[in-house]
């Protein structure tokens, strides 16, 4: 029997009660296949910080070296906000994680069900099919991890800045991911920059236009500031397959995606690393693209749907098993088409809890 062995960190608020029924989902999806889910369990973010004294501890970062994957949860919440900053849950686990497993590549599936589309502040008429795009943001580059300084000077004044830096390498191999997934699609690809403006932009632009015409001309390639990417997320979204950026102008448009797509509830992610695991397939990280949501923590009402399809992501690209992740999305898709709704996308239907919209899923599998 072929084991899937993965680190499982539900983290906080509603992170263990979403983890627990997507590992069931899990199972139910892949113990007919022959397959068996070797996992251990590691505690990160707010929970790690009380028992552990850190949000990543030691021990944490050992179980996911021994893992192919890690399922992440989400971390944070209001008992951890009066810490400084720099030892907050979020950036004291999520930053040092990405850094440590090279995660450099951050795929966002942007997708809306047409059963859903009262839950997009767009008006159905713009989206009558639903949304299906999917954002790939380059992960551990650009402004974020430019050198940084802040100073005083001879008269005073204070002044700070953030560096903005690419390797050509860099881009190219976000570009491989984004060929891979217009190639799986429909084979458009949209590169966002700011190429009127900034250097790095302007690489980017040059990598993107000679590394897809080498290594892909079969893709359609387009180019977009990405002021302008942003007015046609929110004007028309499905005019986007595959968009590819860089991480600063992605951590922006994939949060724009996410609120276009309706709730924080259904919507999946994968970060992918540079090293390949024992499968040959990358180490990746799958998480929900919302956070602990401590509103709706402890209540078991919170939609399990993202870490399902979290779940769904892991099998696809770090255990290479696309068919178990496409039943895994099918069986989503048509829990919720057949009425089984959290509160979050209910919209007049009656609201089930996390435990009943998994077994709605577990049945259609
Ligand atoms: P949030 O995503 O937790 O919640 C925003 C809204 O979406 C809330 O009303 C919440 O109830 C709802 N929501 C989110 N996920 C849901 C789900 N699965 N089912 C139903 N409703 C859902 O964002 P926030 O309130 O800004 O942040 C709360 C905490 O989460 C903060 O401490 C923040 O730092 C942390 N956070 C963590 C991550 C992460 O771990 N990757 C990401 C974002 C926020």
């Amino acid at each position: 029997m072929q084991t899937l062995k993965f680190a499982v960190l539900p983290g906080d608020g509603i992170g263990p009660e979403v983890m627990k029924v997507a590992l069931e989902v899990l199972e139910a999806a892949t113990e007919p296949a022959g397959l068996a889910l070797d996992f251990e369990e590691a505690d990160v973010g707010g929970i790690a910080i009380d028992k552990q004294g850190s949000a990543l501890p030691e021990s944490t970062i050992g179980v996911c070296e021994k893992s192919d994957a890690i399922l992440f949860g989400s971390v944070g919440g209001p008992k951890w906000e009066s810490l400084p900053p720099a030892e907050q849950p979020e950036r004291a686990a999520l930053l040092p994680i990405r850094k440590h497993f090279s995660l450099f590549a951050n795929l966002r599936p942007g997708l809306l069900y047409k059963e859903l589309t009262d839950a997009s502040p767009l008006k159905t008429e713009r989206i009558p099919e639903g949304i299906d795009i999917v954002c790939v943001r380059e992960l551990t580059g650009g402004i974020y991890f430019g050198p940084k300084e802040t100073h005083t000077l001879d008269d005073g004044d204070v002044v700070a800045s953030d560096t903005m830096v690419y390797k050509r390498s860099e881009i190219e191999r976000i570009l491989d991911v984004a060929i891979a997934s217009a190639k799986s699609r429909s084979g458009k690809i949209c590169s966002v920059d700011k190429a009127n403006v900034l250097t790095t932009s302007v690489l980017w632009r040059k990598t993107a236009t000679e590394y897809i015409a080498k290594n892909a001309p079969e893709l359609e390639l387009s180019h977009l500031y990405v002021d302008n990417a942003a007015m046609q997320m929110a004007r028309d979204p499905n005019q986007f397959d595959v968009l590819v950026t860089e991480n600063m102008f992605g951590d922006i448009l994939s949060d724009e995606m996410g609120i276009v797509c309706g709730s924080l509830g259904m919507l999946s992610s994968a970060s992918l690393g540079t090293q390949n695991n024992q499968h040959g397939h990358p180490f990746g990280l799958y998480e929900p693209s919302g956070g602990t949501a401590p509103d709706i923590a402890g209540q078991r009402i919170a939609n399990p749907c993202a870490q399902i399809l979290s779940a769904a992501l892991m099998l696809r690209y770090s255990f290479g098993l696309n068919d178990i992740a496409e039943k895994i999305e099918s069986a989503v898709k048509q829990a919720v088409m057949d009425g089984h709704r959290t509160g979050d996308i209910a919209f007049g239907t009656d609201p089930i809890g996390t435990d009943a919209m998994a077994q709605a899923i577990k049945a259609r599998i």
